[in-house]
C-alpha cells in the first residue's frame, strides 16, 4: 500500500515513512512512535484548541474521535482534528482504516495509528505512562471509531481533580456523526436497527 498524499494543511509537518508525523506523537530516540501520545503536548494541544496532527488552531468546525466508550465518559481522550487532518488520517492509520491486518509485521511504524497508545502487547514500542483512557482503551478491540463534528461554541475541555484536562467533552448535539471504522459486530447491530425501524415506518 503507498502512502497516501499529504493535505495542504499537514505540508509543514515532518514525515516518517511516507506518513505525516502527527504533533502530538511521542518521541522516542529522535524517533516518532506513533501509537505513543506525548502527554506535554497533548496538553498543550487541548488548552490551546489545537489540532493533533497539525498543530494549528482548529477552526468553527472540528473533529473528535469517539469510540462506545468514551461515549460512556463522556469525553473524547484526544485532542480534536481539522477536516482534511481527520480525512488525511482516516488513510493513513491502519487502526482508522481497517487496514491494520494487511500491514506487514514487525514495522512499529506501520503497526501504529496516529496519535493513539499502542495495544499491541508484542510490540518494542517504549511504553508511555499508562493513562487512564489508554487502560480502558487497552482491554477491548479497537474496532469501532466514530468521529463527531463539534463546532467552537461546543470545545469544552473535562479536566481531573487536579485540574489537568483529560478530553473534550462530548455534548449532546454533536453537528454529525461521521463512522469512520465499524467492526462486523456492530454493523451486524446497526443492520438489525434499521432493519426494526424499517419494520415499524
Ligand atoms: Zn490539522
Ligand atoms: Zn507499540
Amino acid at each position: 500500500m503507498s502512502a497516501p498524499a499529504i493535505p495542504a494543511a499537514c505540508a509543514h509537518r515532518p514525515t516518517h515513512g511516507g506518513l505525516v508525523v502527527p504533533y502530538v506523537s511521542f518521541e522516542h530516540n529522535g524517533l516518532p512512535v506513533f501509537g505513543g501520545l506525548d502527554p506535554g503536548k497533548r496538553a498543550r494541544a487541548f488548552e490551546n484548541g489545537l489540532c493533533q496532527i497539525c498543530a494549528r488552531p482548529l477552526e468553527r468546525l472540528f473533529y473528535v474521535l469517539v469510540r462506545p466508550q468514551d461515549v460512556s465518559v463522556g469525553y473524547a481522550p484526544e485532542p480534536g482534528l481539522h477536516p482534511p487532518c481527520l480525512m488525511y488520517s482516516e488513510k493513513a492509520c491502519p487502526m482508522l482504516s481497517g487496514a491494520s491486518a494487511t500491514y506487514r509485521q514487525g514495522s512499529v511504524i506501520a503497526r501504529h495509528p496516529a496519535g493513539r497508545p499502542c495495544d499491541n502487547p508484542d510490540c518494542p514500542c517504549p511504553a508511555t505512562a499508562p493513562t487512564v483512557e489508554s487502560q480502558v482503551r487497552a482491554g477491548r478491540k479497537a474496532d469501532d471509531w466514530d468521529a463527531w463534528m463539534l463546532s467552537t461554541p461546543q470545545y469544552e475541555l473535562r479536566r481531573d481533580a487536579d485540574g489537568k484536562a483529560v478530553g473534550i467533552q462530548l455534548p449532546s448535539d454533536p453537528k454529525r456523526i461521521r463512522r469512520v471504522r465499524v467492526s462486523a459486530e456492530r454493523k451486524r447491530a446497526l443492520d438489525m436497527i434499521a432493519a426494526l425501524l424499517e419494520l415499524g415506518a
